[in-house]
C-alpha cells in the first residue's frame, strides 16, 4: 500500500526573464494505491503545473508545501529518482527520444525502476503481451520513441509503460486529448487493467468528462485558479458534464 501526500503545495512557473509567476495556490491531495482520483478544471487552471511539479520539471519552482511518497520527501529527488521511487507521469506533450527504440526504452526504464534488468525470456513475452492487449503492431517495438507517433500511438505507448513498469502512483495528464473513440476505449481498458491490480494509485487530469465514462474515478476534484475548489465522488463529474465550470469561475 502506497500513499502520495500533497500538502499545501505552492508552485510558480519560472519565466524567461527570471521572474516567478505563481500558479498553484496551496493544493492538498492524498492518493493511495488502488484509488483513482480525477482532477477536472478549465484550461489554464494549473493542472499540468501540478503534474509537472510532482514529476520534477525544472521549469517550476516549489515555493511552499510538500509532496511525499510513503513518507519520503520526493521534492528532494531528481526526476530519475522520482521514477525509481514509483512515480509515473504520462506527459501531455510526450517528448521524442531519437535513436532509442520502444523496446530498449522500456527495458532501460524497467531496469532503472527495479534495480535489475528484467529476465530476457520473460521480458520479451511481457512486452509482446502488453502490445497485444493494446492492439499494437509488434513492429512498433522497433520504432524510435515518439518519433512520428500518431496521437493514438503516443497514448498507447504511455499505457504500455504503465502496464510494464507498474508504478505506485501514475499521473495521466489529458491522456484523453486527441484520441478517437476506439483509441480512447483501448487506452481506458489498459488503465482499468492496471487499476484492477490495486497496486497503483491514479491521478487522472482532464478538462473533458469523456474519459470518465470509461474510467470511473473514486474521487473527483474540481480544480480552478491553482487549487482544489470542490471534492466529491463520480457524481461530481457528471454534474460538471452538465453544468461546466461556470459557477466555480465566478467564485475563483
Ligand atoms: P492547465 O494544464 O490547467 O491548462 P497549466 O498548468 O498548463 O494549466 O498552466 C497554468 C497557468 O500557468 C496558465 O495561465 C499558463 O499560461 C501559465 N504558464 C504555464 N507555463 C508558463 C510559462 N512558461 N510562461 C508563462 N506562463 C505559463
Ligand atoms: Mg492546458
Ligand atoms: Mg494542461
Amino acid at each position: 500500500m502506497s500513499t502520495l501526500e500533497i500538502r499545501d503545495l505552492q508552485v510558480s512557473v519560472k519565466l524567461p526573464d527570471g521572474e516567478l509567476k505563481p500558479i498553484l495556490a496551496g493544493v492538498d491531495l492524498t492518493i493511495k494505491s488502488g484509488e483513482t482520483h480525477a482532477i477536472m478544471g478549465p484550461n489554464g487552471s494549473g493542472k499540468s503545473t501540478l503534474a509537472y511539479s510532482i514529476a520534477g520539471h525544472p521549469k517550476y519552482e516549489i515555493t511552499g508545501g510538500s509532496v511525499t511518497l510513503d513518507g519520503q520527501d520526493i521534492l528532494e529527488l531528481s526526476v530519475d529518482e522520482r521514477a525509481r521511487a514509483g512515480l509515473f507521469l504520462a506527459m501531455q506533450y510526450p517528448v521524442e527520444v531519437p535513436g532509442v527504440s520502444v523496446a530498449n526504452f522500456l527495458r532501460t526504464a524497467k531496469t532503472a525502476i527495479d534495480g535489475e534488468a528484467p529476465k530476457l525470456r520473460t521480458w520479451a513475452g511481457e512486452l509482446r503481451g502488453a502490445m497485444e492487449k493494446l492492439q499494437m503492431d509488434p513492429a512498433f517495438a522497433q520504432r524510435n520513441v515518439n518519433e512520428g507517433f500518431s496521437g493514438g500511438e503516443k497514448k498507447r505507448h504511455e499505457i504500455m509503460q504503465l502496464e510494464l513498469l507498474k508504478p505506485k502512483i501514475a499521473i495521466l495528464d489529458e491522456t484523453d486529448s486527441g484520441l478517437d473513440i476506439d483509441a480512447l476505449q483501448i487506452v481506458s481498458e489498459g488503465v482499468n487493467r492496471v487499476r484492477a491490480t490495486g497496486a497503483t494509485g491514479f491521478l487522472l487530469i482532464t478538462h473533458y468528462t469523456r474519459i470518465l465514462r470509461y474510467i470511473k474515478p473514486d474521487f473527483v476534484h474540481v480544480f480552478v485558479g491553482g487549487r482544489i475548489v470542490e471534492e466529491g465522488g463520480p457524481e461530481l463529474g457528471e454534474q460538471l458534464e452538465a453544468e461546466g465550470y461556470k459557477k466555480y469561475l465566478v467564485k475563483a
